[in-house]
């Protein structure tokens, strides 16, 4: 993984909306009513070259899914969903369960404890190993503490964990929204035994190339970047992201020479942003 960059796939949310997700409803529910809908915007990505596929689980934590009228069926939800991204991988790519934030918060700002959130990612993450999951892939954590329970949960289940936080770009440098800076927070991530650290979410491919060149001079592990396309736009139908693939390629690319190992997008990227971001990838050496 070191060696040579990765492609990761792009956001999941947006194409489920565009493949009839009603607004407002949680995509975990496709992986029990739709489930070939969900296989089919998987097979988009692996056919699009993503080596590593994320499976429809990132609202699989049994706080969220209690929050999107699942309750009680985390085990079911997460075990699906590596089902159908498996069908989608076949032997050609990986599949990662995908962790994203519980929604609980805690103090100052909410009443959760850590222990808590431990225990949510902690079944969670046995579900997706019991699913045959390949690596989990940590995500959208913009509080530090509960970054390193999702970390802490992975690592005991003893696979592979990409980690990533989404910052943003202030006078003083690159913080979450509650504060944690870049480098100190992917440093703790590593030494929490994060394979892979870096962001996603949240900013464009052009602002995310000053937090992985800062994040890749004070690390030595891997570094994953997943920006969107573009900077959101609100419009009556929804959030409209009006990056081209061709310009977000270009920024992938930017990022793969800035030295990140792990590439991919989140919101408003497709299957076709991460087919034109394939060609950033091919090594100038290959045979
Ligand atoms: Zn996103």
């Amino acid at each position: 993984m070191a060696q040579r960059p990765v492609l990761l796939d792009g956001g999941m949310g947006s194409l489920l909306l565009a493949a009839g997700l009603e607004r407002g409803r949680a995509p975990e529910w496709w992986n029990l009513e739709r489930p070939e809908r969900v296989e089919s915007a998987h097979r988009g990505y692996v056919e699009a070259g993503s080596a590593i596929i994320e499976a429809n689980t990132f609202g699989g934590s049994p706080p969220k899914l209690a929050a999107a009228g699942l309750a009680g069926r985390c085990r079911e939800v997460n075990v699906r969903a590596v089902a159908i991204a498996r069908r989608a991988a076949g032997n050609t790519a990986l599949v990662a369960g995908d962790v994203g934030p519980t929604g609980l918060l805690l103090p100052p700002v909410g009443g959760a404890s850590v222990d808590e959130m431990r225990q949510a990612f902690a079944e969670q993450v046995a579900a997706l190993v019991a699913a045959g999951a390949d690596l989990i892939s940590i995500e959208t954590m913009y509080d530090l503490r509960e970054a390193l329970a999702a970390v802490a949960a992975a690592r005991e289940a003893g696979l592979a964990v990409l980690a990533s936080m989404t910052f943003e770009s202030r006078k003083r440098g690159y913080f979450t929204i509650m504060g944690d800076p870049l480098v100190p927070s992917l440093a703790a991530l590593a030494e929490a035994g994060a394979d892979a650290v870096g962001c996603n979410c949240s900013v464009t491919a052009s602002v995310m190339l000053g937090m992985v060149r800062e994040a890749r001079a004070a690390l030595a592990l891997p570094i994953v970047a997943q920006p969107n396309a573009g900077q959101p736009r609100v419009t009556a139908d929804g959030t409209v992201y009006e990056e081209t693939p061709d310009a977000f390629a270009r920024g992938v690319a930017a990022l793969l020479e800035a030295g990140a190992g792990l590439v991919g997008g989140c919101c408003g990227t497709t299957p076709e942003f991460i087919a034109h971001s394939r060609s950033a990838l091919a090594a100038p050496d290959a045979s």
